[in-house]
């Protein structure tokens, strides 16, 4: 059985169960629709999900709209289905902050009644003067002690539309002089002339974040509601409101640090100017981490899952290597997929004497450490395909692979030995010349003699022409994300190779978009979602094999 300590979250939560606080646990995860998910969210994501089904308890995908922007509808499809690729399954439990507003209007309704909000008719500038600052009190607005009655009517004007943007805000009554800024009578409802893509026209005042959030966790009865370490001094502000409009049970505030990764872009304003700028190919380029960008690019739910649980939850900031998400996919396919071959810098080989026009089936293992994954024949004749670089001329030290003279194993094949290679005009090697040992068979008990390398081949006649996409990292690591001068992003230009005239082995007939493969040598792939064609295939490559990654 797995020992695992459990993180301080999942403490707490043992606490509040034993003591009775709660009897249940209920998690959710309230994006923005605003923008493409990212590899922080997912941490979110799974963080929440992760706890519901510890628990036995219920998670919910709530979209947070209570901001009325034009764009934000459509997002609330890609986020629906980045959730569920993780594996967050929320069922029924998908709600709308906005379903809400009737229940918040009637929370600051209840306020004003108890004496604990007012109307005030400040600028806001003048607001944000009397606020005060970290070393020095607020000022109570003039306007703070205005009778119930007068409230009432003129929140009800604003609700009404008698007011113009800006011209009255509700606020909290709570403590001009509190030490935390966040308890200086916050703003609760603003006057905002705009149409929400769920209420229309309706509303044309809008409840805050910090009023707003609390509500909609205490109106879903979440028990334990799980954020970011920024909203750690907003916590007795949420405690506040969820007090004061009486709810019960009382929902928790809960925060962790978030999750940066090194040299990797998760801005929004970077990602859209990198789009703009045409230097990725959209929210889902490969060298990104959004949800769909990892996706894309062949990353696994697992995998993902993997990295957060590495990761940890913690309250101090810091972040992880990218290496280490790596670690987590090649660790994930490893045994899970096949391991085929692919040339990526194709030159032909000729074995001449190998007859021409013979063809012969080898039975090869889909992958040596894993037998469920079965058998394939591959097809092995005449003239193959390998890689450039897997032949020289003249070689260093301790390279083992083909050279004039040198003998080597054709993967899953036979022993072949350079006997001659031919040039084109400018002395460039255009084909290599060899012979095979029939004796030397992959499989037959062999033991005659032994060679030092092994190459990948794969057939000429029967190739399947491929487009393979290598890429590095978005941003140049020497230098960091940020150039310090101008603050703009320091990009590879190397993030994107792409090679249009590589061969696989025809084994790829039924390959789907997201489908990954083990290329021996040359690390992982998947294939493109958006570009591959059955009669064209373009892979991603996910990872190389190699890593300097230790756990
Ligand atoms: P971004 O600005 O990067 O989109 P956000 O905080 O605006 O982030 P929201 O849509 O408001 O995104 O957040 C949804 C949830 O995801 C919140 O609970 C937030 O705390 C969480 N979250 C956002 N970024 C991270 C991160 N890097 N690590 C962990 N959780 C995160
Ligand atoms: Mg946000
Ligand atoms: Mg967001």
């Amino acid at each position: 059985e797995e020992v695992v300590s459990k993180n301080f979250i999942e403490q707490e939560i043992d606490k509040d169960l034993r003591e009775g606080v709660y009897d249940n646990v209920c998690t959710r995860f309230p994006p923005e629709p605003n923008g493409y998910l990212h590899i922080g969210h997912a941490k979110s994501i799974l963080l929440n999900y992760g706890l519901a089904q510890k628990y036995g308890g219920t998670f919910h995908l709530r979209f947070d709209d209570t901001n009325p922007t034009k764009e934000d509808m459509e997002f609330v499809e890609s986020i629906k289905e980045d959730v569920q690729w993780l594996g967050a399954d929320y069922g029924e439990h998908l709600y709308f902050a906005s379903d809400y507003f009737d229940i918040m209007y009637e929370c600051a309704v209840k306020l004003i009644k108890k004496g604990k909000a007012y109307v005030c008719d400040l600028s806001p500038e003048e607001i944000r003067e009397y606020r005060g600052t970290l070393t020095e009190p607020g000022k109570n607005s003039p306007y703070r002690d205005r009778s119930v009655e007068e409230n009432l009517a003129l929140f009800e004007a604003m609700k009404n539309g008698e007011y113009k943007d800006g011209e009255k805000v509700l606020r909290a009554k709570i403590d001009m002089a509190s030490p935390n800024i966040n308890m200086r009578d916050p703003i609760i409802y603003r006057v905002a002339h705009m149409t929400h893509h769920n209420t229309g026209d309706k509303w044309c005042i809008y409840p805050m974040y910090d009023f707003a959030h609390p509500i909609e966790d205490a109106v879903e009865k979440i028990t334990h509601s799980i954020c970011t370490l920024e909203f750690e001094d907003h916590r007795p502000l949420y405690d506040w409101v969820v007090r004061e409009c009486e709810f019960d049970p009382a929902p928790r505030q809960i925060e962790f640090a978030k999750l940066y990764l090194t040299n990797v872009v998760t801005g929004k304003r970077y990602i859209k100017k990198l789009v703009q700028e045409g230097i990725v190919d959209g929210w889902d380029d490969p060298r990104l981490v959004s949800i769909a960008a990892l996706r894309r690019r062949g990353f696994t739910p697992e995998s993902i899952k993997m990295f957060v649980e590495m990761c940890g939850v913690s309250k101090s900031q810091s972040s992880v290597d990218y290496a280490m998400l790596e670690y987590c996919i090649r660790e994930d396919l490893k045994m899970k997929r096949p391991r085929m071959m692919a040339v990526l810098d194709p030159i032909k080989l000729v074995i001449d004497n190998y007859p021409e026009g013979e063809k012969e089936y080898l039975d090869v293992a889909n992958n040596l450490e894993n037998e469920e994954l079965g058998m394939r024949q591959l097809p092995f004749e005449r003239e193959l395909y390998i890689e450039r670089d897997d032949f020289m001329i003249e070689p260093p030290k301790k390279y083992f692979r083909l050279f004039p003279g040198n003998e080597v194993r054709l993967m899953h094949a036979y022993f072949v030995k350079c006997v001659g290679y031919e040039t084109d005009e400018e002395g460039n090697v255009t084909v290599v010349h060899a012979t095979y040992d029939p004796e030397t068979k992959a499989g037959s008990g062999f033991t005659g003699r032994k060679v030092k390398g092994t190459i990948h081949w794969v057939p000429v006649s029967c190739a399947q022409k491929a487009e393979i996409r290598l890429y590095e990292n978005l941003i140049d690591e020497e230098k960091g994300v940020y150039n310090k001068e101008d603050g703009s992003l320091n990009l590879n230009p190397n993030s994107l190779e792409i090679r249009k005239n590589c061969f696989v082995e025809p084994s790829f007939q039924d390959a789907k978009a997201y489908d990954s493969f083990q290329f021996v040598r040359n690390g992982y792939f998947c294939i493109d979602a958006r570009d591959s064609r059955p009669d064209a295939l373009v892979f991603n490559r996910i990872v190389s094999l190699k890593s300097s990654f230790k756990l």
